[in-house]
């Protein structure tokens, strides 16, 4: 194995970082660096190897999906072992991410209690460099253009790139700004319906009448993107007759024209859906356009 060469730190002798696009940029350093083009599928072991970094460890991390630990003077990168190939392979390049972030001014502690010029929008920003690490724009653009906007466009460049469909929905929605909006649907209460929850232990008193909590609904857990300047706040509901709810309730894949709720208005959009499993629980991945 090569010796290590900090990767962010060669980068930084001519770079300057302010803002996501120089972010962006050492991503494209990063393959570049490591005689990686644009097409895909990237291929980050190379990264690994040009830059003499430990090969990514595969370990049961339970609130996490990857972290950075120090080994021998050399980061080594620590993955959820419980996690898909392509998910795990989506955690290397945002660990790739933080090794940036760990040069700049301000710095983060492992704590992560210490802000860095970006303050607390790092992971976001790691997670959306990542994306252009493994999909870089330069080659998913044009692709994406091509197939136009639609979720099967997203499992075709999941395929291509292999990446994870959640990642790929995700970067066909930067492509297309404010067309689209990707949706992770959950069966699940309000948190403020849980909080109301009696204990079923709950001895009763006279003149107390405990809440029952109510049926759970399928709730927005994660969006991503904005249709038309309209947002989805977490925990939306969803009615029983729309294509979403059956998607998961047929555990079928399903589409249609529909009235969506956002978050202040209802506004008609073409809404493709599809069960996945996460953990053993059913969820729904939507696309809004
Ligand atoms: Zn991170």
């Amino acid at each position: 194995m090569a010796d290590y060469e900090n990767p962010a730190k060669l980068f930084l002798e001519d770079h300057s970082v302010e803002s996501l696009a120089d972010v962006i940029a050492y991503t494209d350093f990063l393959r570049k660096e490591s005689g990686l083009s644009s097409d895909p599928p990237i291929n980050i072991k190379n990264i690994i190897d040009r830059f003499g970094m430990h090969a990514p460890q595969a370990i049961p991390l339970p609130q996490q999906q990857g972290t950075t630990i120090p080994f021998l003077g050399t980061p080594q990168i620590i993955i959820h072992a419980g996690d898909p190939a392509s998910r795990q392979k989506y955690s290397i390049a945002h660990e790739l991410v933080e090794l940036l972030f760990l040069e700049l001014p301000g710095g983060i502690r492992p704590d992560r209690l210490k802000e860095n010029i970006f303050g607390i929008k790092k992971e976001r920003i790691c997670q959306k460099a990542a994306g252009n690490l493994l999909m870089p724009r330069d080659s998913f653009y044009p692709r994406a253009m091509q197939i136009g906007l639609s979720f099967q466009s997203a499992e075709i460049l999941a395929d291509v790139y292999k990446v994870s469909l959640m990642a790929a929905l995700c970067r066909m929605t930067d492509m297309y700004p404010k067309q689209s909006i990707f949706i992770l649907w959950q069966l699940r209460h309000k948190p403020t319906e849980l909080k109301k929850k009696v204990p079923e232990t709950q001895i009763e008193i006279p003149g107390f009448h405990p809440t029952n909590l109510p049926e759970p609904k399928l709730r927005v857990a994660w969006r991503y993107g904005d249709y038309k300047g309209q947002f989805m706040p977490v925990d939306k509901s969803i009615p029983k007759d729309s294509s979403v709810y059956i998607a998961w309730e047929n555990n079928q894949p399903s589409s249609g024209a529909e009235i969506i709720p956002f978050g202040s208005y209802n506004v008609k959009a073409f809404i493709e859906s599809k069960p996945i499993l996460i953990n053993g629980e059913r969820y729904v991945l939507s696309l809004v356009r």
